[in-house]
């Protein structure tokens, strides 16, 4: 059996009720083995009640010691069970030699051993129980005369029969838990993959920045929440100044090569909250929320101005730029007038000169940020 196998095995409930069964045994045992004495009229009681007792005694001597490892060692030992169960089979048939059906008993220590679904406990079970048996014929003369050769054959094909039966009850357990382990060895692996399908789906594989359908999906969920909560929120699109000209002399892996640069500055330079997103080829998209537009402006401001001073050994050593749009939304317009306006401003950045921020305008913020190039 695997490991996994084995931790389910060893952490089922049934040791708790075997154990339980076994003390509720002792009791059972002693007023049914009272009780037949009594009926068969010879309570010679003296002997009895002292040979009673000592079978108690001894039962719950053996028990004890299986209760107290299973408490304080947590330990649940399949063939403690089993070899527990045979002490109280041959005790009982100790006990009573002459009631002929009595040897039968041996059959519970092996329907106890599928306890285990392990082929190998089954059979040790099996064979203890046959040398068990034997020593008993051999040393009990009364149990040798209750005991036809019919009816000895009889009980080892008793044996033999329920040890077939438990060994297939046990493989068909095995194939049962194997199954199931595969079978939730598959969800796993399905449930793994969907979330890396997610994550593709939702993600962009060169700069690992959401991707252009996410970015629409969140924008839409935002915009859809200010109805309720009207909170701030701006957009910035950020567009690498002639990218293609890049592409055109240094190759494209180069352009790649500064587009992932890039990305890096905005990740690194956004906070926590924002949103950012690879929009388009050399397009970016973010969203702030819970900031005033002057403390958007400066966090875009930042990734222009960092960016403008790094310089690419790919290109000559000299340094990539972008022109950014940045909008505020404004409470009732839809997601299409946000981002309009902040391509309005970022057109604008790029018709008069590239490299530079342009706000879109609106009444009441051009106070809020002086020096901020306004595009109306
Ligand atoms: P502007 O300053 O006006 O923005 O000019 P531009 O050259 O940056 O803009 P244009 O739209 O003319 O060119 C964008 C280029 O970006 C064209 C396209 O080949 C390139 N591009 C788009 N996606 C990728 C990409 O994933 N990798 C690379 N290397 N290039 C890309
Ligand atoms: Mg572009
Ligand atoms: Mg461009």
């Amino acid at each position: 059996m695997n490991q996994l196998l084995l931790e389910l095995a060893n952490t089922r409930r049934t040791y708790r009720s075997m154990l339980n069964l076994y003390w509720l045994t002792i009791v059972l045992t002693v007023i049914l083995e009272y009780t037949l004495y009594y009926i068969e009229a010879k309570p010679d009681s003296a002997d009895i009640k002292e040979m009673l007792l000592l079978q108690a005694l001894g039962l719950a001597a053996v028990t004890g010691l299986a209760e107290l490892l299973y408490r304080y060692r947590k330990m649940q030992s399949d063939w403690l069970l089993i070899l527990t169960g045979i002490i109280y089979a041959t005790s009982i048939i100790l006990i009573n030699p002459s009631i002929g059906i009595v040897p039968a008993i041996y059959i519970f220590p092996i329907l106890t051993s599928v306890l285990s679904f392990n082929k190998n406990r089954i059979l040790f079970a099996f064979a203890l129980i046959l040398v068990c048996f034997s020593l008993l014929y051999a040393v009990n003369p009364e149990l040798r005369q209750t005991l036809e050769p019919v009816h000895t054959i009889g009980i080892l094909f008793l044996y033999t029969g329920v040890t077939v039966i438990a060994l297939a009850i046990a493989g068909s357990g095995i194939e049962l838990l194997n199954n199931l382990k595969h079978a939730t060895e598959a969800k796993q692996d399905l449930l793994v993959q969907n979330i890396i399908m997610d994550k593709l789906s939702k993600m962009d594989a060169l700069t690992d920045m959401y991707n252009h359908k996410t970015f629409h999906e969140y924008l839409e969920k935002l915009i859809e929440h200010n109805q309720s909560n009207p909170l701030s929120l701006q957009l910035a699109v950020l567009d690498i100044d002639n990218f293609k000209t890049i592409n055109d002399t240094y190759g494209h892996w180069v352009g790649d090569i500064i587009l992932m640069r890039v990305s890096h500055i905005i990740k690194e330079t956004i906070t926590p909250n924002d949103f950012v997103a690879r929009y388009g080829g050399e397009e970016f998209a973010v969203i702030f929320t819970e900031k005033t537009l002057e403390e958007s402006y400066r966090i875009v401001e930042l990734i222009r101005q960092k960016l403008a001073a790094t310089i690419h050994t790919e290109l000559d050593s000299k340094a990539a730029t972008l022109s950014i749009g940045l909008a505020e939304y404004k409470k009732g317009e839809g997601k299409e007038a946000l981002f309009k306006g902040a391509d309005a401003a970022l057109y604008a950045a790029k018709r008069t000169g590239k490299n530079k921020t342009v706000v879109q305008s609106f009444a009441g913020s051009m106070e809020l940020l002086p020096g901020v190039r306004y595009w109306v």
